[in-house]
């Protein structure tokens, strides 16, 4: 059985590692970076604004969620603007406050333009958990040169390189007696494993805050995935796909740069509107996805051709949420009509946005495609 998988996000990487493990010969294409290398580092089942409760996870998913360097127990977590959020699992260099309660948390203070840690000290103190658990926030300055102007991503790479950690770490390791923790801003790594290595060494609890777009924890997530997809020996491309042809017991992937791979099984994890695995054609209003396949795109278990109007999608009636709705019809896995080709992730109609449901659609689609 010869399994492709489009797309390299949390879904397709799921999907593949799924379908090699049911014994396919797996082929992985990728191209521009998606959803999950722009991710915060919080890992949510619903969003998590409207979340109720834990969502029992099956073993397999907490499995690769580890390889991917993400816990999955229910933790508390803070945004780089002091907000705090419950969520249902982390990037286990993002640091879970739940342990934490009642402690003296040093925060990071570094002379960045986009870091202000008495700002995100003072909100996360007069936060409500803060205030109930007694839990306190002070900045403490560290003493680290040319940290002003490079971007996070840049910082967290500096930290990869075990002479600048220990730089950091020297630092930190200073407010032994002072803080129980150190919570810093997403700048502790891109590979995986120099967030261990600092807590290591510095033998306190310390993590990050939440990663803006393109920020650390999406770095994190392409180097663990990388690492995963070499180990399971899954091949892989970074090539845009620009077709799809499903013929009766043959799929053709037609690459961007001419070449065709021939597969028994496809599975689609081609993220949804905000990675452009999915996106609007403004002449036409109508939208398409980011290559050509016989498959039926749909909102509210509608196709969007009947909710549209003669004019195109009709935006008015539906609103923004439209955006996050708009994916392949599925019954289960598979592509609705098509059987032989199967969808998981934000590409997905009708599915909340969140990287555990990318997770497990991914790991359900990759079995039902190498099964
Ligand atoms: C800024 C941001 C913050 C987020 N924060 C959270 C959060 O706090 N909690 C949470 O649970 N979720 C969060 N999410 C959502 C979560 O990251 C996504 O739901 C999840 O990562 C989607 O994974 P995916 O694999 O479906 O898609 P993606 O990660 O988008 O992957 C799509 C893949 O398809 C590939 N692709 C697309 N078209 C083609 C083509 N034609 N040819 C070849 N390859 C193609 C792309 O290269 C990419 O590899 C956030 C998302 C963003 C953008």
């Amino acid at each position: 059985m010869k399994v492709v998988v489009v797309g390299a996000g949390v879904a397709g990487t799921a999907a593949a590692w799924a379908a090699r493990r049911a014994g396919a010969e797996v082929a992985l294409v990728h191209d521009r970076a998606g959803a999950s290398a722009l991710a915060s580092g919080a890992a949510d089942w619903d969003r998590w604004q409207a979340a109720a409760g834990q969502h029992p996870l099956e073993a397999d998913a907490v499995a690769l969620a580890s390889a991917l360097g993400y816990s999955t127990d229910p933790c508390l977590v803070c945004t780089a603007s002091g907000v705090l959020r419950p969520a249902q699992g982390r990037d286990r260099a993002v640091l879970d406050l739940t342990l934490l309660a009642g402690r003296r948390i040093g925060v990071a203070d570094l002379a960045r333009d986009d870091w202000d840690a008495e700002l995100i000290a003072r909100a996360l103190s007069s936060s409500a958990w803060a205030r109930t658990t007694e839990t306190r926030f002070a900045p403490r300055a560290l003493a680290l040169s040319d940290v002003q102007h490079a971007s996070s991503w840049d910082l967290a790479a500096r930290f990869d390189d075990p002479g600048e950690r220990e730089k950091l770490a020297a630092e930190l390791v200073k407010g032994r007696g002072e803080v129980d923790a150190w919570l810093c801003g997403p700048w502790l790594g891109t590979a995986a494993g120099a967030h261990e290595a600092l807590s290591q060494r510095v033998e306190l609890p310390l993590g990050e805050a939440l990663s803006p777009p393109g920020g650390a924890a999406g770095a994190r997530f392409e180097s663990a995935r990388d690492a995963l997809l070499e180990q399971a020996g899954i091949e892989t491309r970074r090539e845009a796909v620009s077709e799809v042809v499903v013929g009766s017991g043959r799929i053709d992937v037609h690459l961007a740069g001419g070449e065709r791979w021939g597969a028994d099984r496809l599975v689609l994890a081609l993220g949804g509107v905000a990675a452009g695995g999915v996106r609007l054609d403004e002449a036409r209003a109508r939208f398409e996805l980011s290559l050509g396949a016989p498959v039926t795109l749909q909102v509210d278990g509608l196709s969007t051709d009947a909710v549209s109007t003669l004019h195109g999608v009709d935006f008015a009636a539906h609103g923004p949420a439209l955006l996050e709705q708009v994916g392949i019809a599925t019954v289960g896995a598979a592509a609705l009509g098509t059987p032989s080709v199967f969808v998981a992730g934000d590409v997905m109609a009708d599915r909340p946005r969140t990287w555990l449901r990318a997770l497990v659609t991914g790991l359900h689609a990759g079995r039902a495609a190498g099964g």
